[in-house]
């Protein structure tokens, strides 16, 4: 099995100035060529620790990738650092300075002498092109020691990766990886492992939990020669884990509740308006991120004010004055109200405290009252986040309103409207 190392160049990683997302992305890319990642390594832009780094690196790792340094500025050493370890030598090859001079051209930029630099490589290198740089990246394959060399930028090394080196480390692949998440809402990330029990115990495929945002997921993982069946081995595990979790589970990869929601409207032929307080719109931006919602949703209705709640909405002044803005009543006579003057079939409503402080009735940021409102039913459900953080509660409570339209839709047969 061959060991692969990331080897990340740059000063500004280890002052903390920028987040080292190359190596999460290439750890990522490789486990799924099922190339085993065994160590990751940063150093500054520093020609002797680079030196040093690169031979530990060599000694004890089959395949290296390197990122960052390739520049055209003097702290940029990596290449010539490189080229150094392997023995080779640098040379002009005029193909590359070529597609440097169309990078700029094509960018409309006056090229700068020094960016000729970039235009060398060992003749013994493979060159990756960069499309979005002009920084080549190079691969190296000798002595049963793979090294390459991407650039720093994520949006030039990224798009490298995926283009060249992948097929440049072909050999070294062992699997696919395949994941697929199981996305819950409504359940916290401990009970729904508790509930996944022995699953979370499997080897091929794993299943692991995460949380994101006020939900929770279960990751299922398979590693096989191809993604067919790799797929085939997460297929009975997804299905236990839907049939143990039940209504928790909206959705398999899928990014948000909204996914699932705008699909069983449109199935039941249902339209739905929103009535939206401390979210202010939050939750129609969502619904109507999915493609086709405008078959279910017509109307949204931003209520921020107390007056605007009684005016727009019909929202009484006796419930606002006993019960408060925030509570159950309003959210019920909110999604009432939304039903009535849009004309649709569903009134969906939210109001809360977002934080971060308190209101002047004491109530705590995070408590959350949304409201559904349809022919012959009203359903409330209170949430405390007990959080103090608004962009995360203003999240939640636009979730958890769209949980309250998913399960509102999966639990009763309609007749269409
Ligand atoms: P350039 O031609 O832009 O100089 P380079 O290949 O020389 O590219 P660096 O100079 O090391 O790369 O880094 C350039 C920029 O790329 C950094 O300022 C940073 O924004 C980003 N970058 C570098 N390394 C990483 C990394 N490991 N993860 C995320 N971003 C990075
Ligand atoms: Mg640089």
């Amino acid at each position: 099995m061959s060991i692969c190392e990331i080897l990340s160049v740059g000063t500004e990683i280890l002052l903390g100035d920028i987040l080292n997302t190359n190596c999460r992305f290439l750890s990522r890319a490789l486990a799924d060529m099922g190339i085993s990642v065994l160590y990751h390594e940063t150093v500054g832009d520093n020609e002797q620790r680079l030196a040093d780094a690169l031979e530990r690196a060599l000694g004890r790792s089959d395949i290296v990738i390197t990122t960052g340094g390739l520049g055209p500025t003097p702290d940029d050493i990596t290449r010539d650092v490189c080229t150094k370890a392997f023995g080779y030598e640098l040379e002009f090859r005029p193909e590359l300075a070529r597609q440097i001079e169309d990078y700029f051209t094509r960018a409309g930029r006056k090229m700068a002498d020094s960016n000729l630099r970039q235009a060398y490589a060992p003749k013994e290198a493979t060159v990756f092109r960069n499309y979005n740089g002009t920084a080549p990246g190079l691969g190296m394959k000798k002595d049963g020691k793979c090294l390459v060399l991407l650039p720093g930028p994520p949006f030039e090394a990224e798009p490298m990766f995926r283009q060249s080196v992948v097929p440049f480390l072909e050999e070294y692949r062992t699997c696919t990886i395949v994941s697929h998440q199981v996305r819950t809402i409504g359940i916290g990330e401990s009970t729904m492992a508790q509930i996944a029990g022995e699953l979370l115990d499997g080897e091929n495929p794993t299943v692991a939990p995460y949380c994101k945002t006020g939900e929770a997921y279960l990751r299922v993982s398979a590693r096989a020669h191809n993604k067919e069946e790799a797929d085939l081995l997460c297929a009975p595990v997804i299905e236990e884990l839907k049939k143990r979790l039940g209504d928790y589970v909206y959705g398999i990869d899928v990014e948000g509740v909204e996914q699932a929601v705008v699909p069983l409207l449109k199935e039941a032929n249902l339209t739905v308006a929103t009535a939206e307080s401390c979210t202010a719109g939050f939750i129609a931006k969502r619904i109507t991120d999915v493609p086709g919602a405008s078959a279910v949703f017509k109307h949204g209705i931003i209520t921020y004010a107390n007056e605007v709640k009684e005016k727009a909405l019909g929202v009484s002044p006796e419930t606002l004055a006993l019960h408060g803005a925030v509570s159950e009543e309003t959210a019920r006579e909110m999604a009432q109200g939304v039903r009535k003057v849009t004309g649709a079939d569903i009134g969906l409503s939210v109001t809360g405290f977002a934080g971060p402080d308190s209101d002047e009735e004491g109530k705590a940021p995070g408590l959350i009252y949304t409201a559904l409102d349809a022919p012959g039913v009203t359903l409330c459900e209170k949430i405390e986040t007990g959080r103090n953080d608004r962009d995360y509660n203003r999240f939640v409570a636009a979730s958890r309103a769209l949980n309250l339209l998913r399960r509102y839709l999966t639990s009763k047969p309609h007749q269409g409207g």
